[in-house]
């Protein structure tokens, strides 16, 4: 499948521009980072001959919305367990469109995945394991492929964290076409610390990789006034729609660190956009 995702450039504060490559408009529903993901992974089960997909996550996921509309497009299956207790929102309503089966499962049996998959869909052999979020071995293949569709070289490349496993790609692609590229990983989650060791499950060289652990505004999902009012002025500045969970806290720190002199005026900055944008749908209250 051909796909689109240009490099446009972006003026936002007065002396400085960097360079987003807009992975948000591969798809509007396998979005991003999650289209990147699932590539290979499809790719395996379809290989395999699976026809279900069997996946998980938490109310808002942006991943089960890619899985259901990957799945549907190929031809497959798709179930999801879902964190907590039952609920409706925009998200898992698509899912649903897209004929994916939620089964709701308490925070306890959602710890052990593996689990709840063989309990399940253990004697199953048309379902095919995919861990929350995607992660893998093959989505970091498929997060790689970005570096190789880079024809300029860049100084710095910018990326929203959660489990780390975008983080991975990339940076194999770095090493991999040996460039002299610093990623800057932005962990959206507090104490983010802990995904350098996650990063290196997939990637043990890590001397090109950099994590900013002060972005995260309180939290996974948490946010501040001073991030929404960050989104606001982003959005309406450059045209590019970014989400509060994730991309708007990379961007706010790729903005805080070029104010800071942080980059040399002669070094070429990239933004990753991974897309997520139906993420705004969770906190739509605070935008109104
Ligand atoms: C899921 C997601 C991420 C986090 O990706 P990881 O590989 O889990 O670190 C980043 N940005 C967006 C928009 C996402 O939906």
């Amino acid at each position: 499948m051909e796909i689109f995702s240009p490099i446009q450039q972006v003026y936002f504060l007065s002396d400085f521009s960097f360079w987003v490559k807009r992975d948000d408009l591969i798809d509007p529903y396998i979005s991003g980072n999650k289209w990147r993901k699932l590539k290979y992974i499809l790719k395996d089960a379809m290989s395999k001959g699976k026809t279900h997909l069997v996946t998980f996550g938490g109310a808002y996921s942006n991943h089960l919305v890619a899985t259901a509309a990957a799945a549907a497009r190929a031809g497959l299956k798709s179930t999801a367990f879902v964190r907590g207790e039952e609920v409706s929102n925009e998200m898992l309503v698509i899912c649903k469109l897209f004929g994916m089966n939620i089964i709701f499962s308490d925070r306890t049996q959602y710890r052990n995945k593996q689990m709840l998959y063989q309990l399940n869909f253990g004697e199953d052999n048309t379902t095919y394991f995919v861990d929350e979020g995607g992660a893998s071995e093959e989505a970091v293949k498929g997060c790689a492929d970005i570096i190789s569709e880079l024809s300029t070289h860049y100084d710095h490349i910018f990326c929203a964290a959660g489990t780390g496993t975008t983080a991975a790609g990339l940076l194999r692609g770095i090493n991999q076409h040996k460039l002299r590229t610093q990623l800057h990983v932005i962990p959206v989650l507090k104490g983010g610390a802990f995904l350098a060791s996650e990063i290196r499950r997939y990637e043990n060289n890590t001397s090109n990789l950099k994590l900013h652990t002060d972005y995260h505004f309180g939290g996974y999902a948490k946010t501040t006034s001073e991030l929404l009012n960050f989104i606001k002025t982003f959005t309406s500045s450059t045209g590019i729609l970014i989400d509060p969970v994730y991309t708007a806290k990379m961007f706010y720190a790729i903005y805080d660190l070029a104010n800071k002199n942080y980059f040399k005026s002669d070094e070429k900055v990239l933004a990753i956009h991974t897309g997520g944008l139906l993420g705004i749908l969770g906190m739509k209250e605070k935008f109104i």
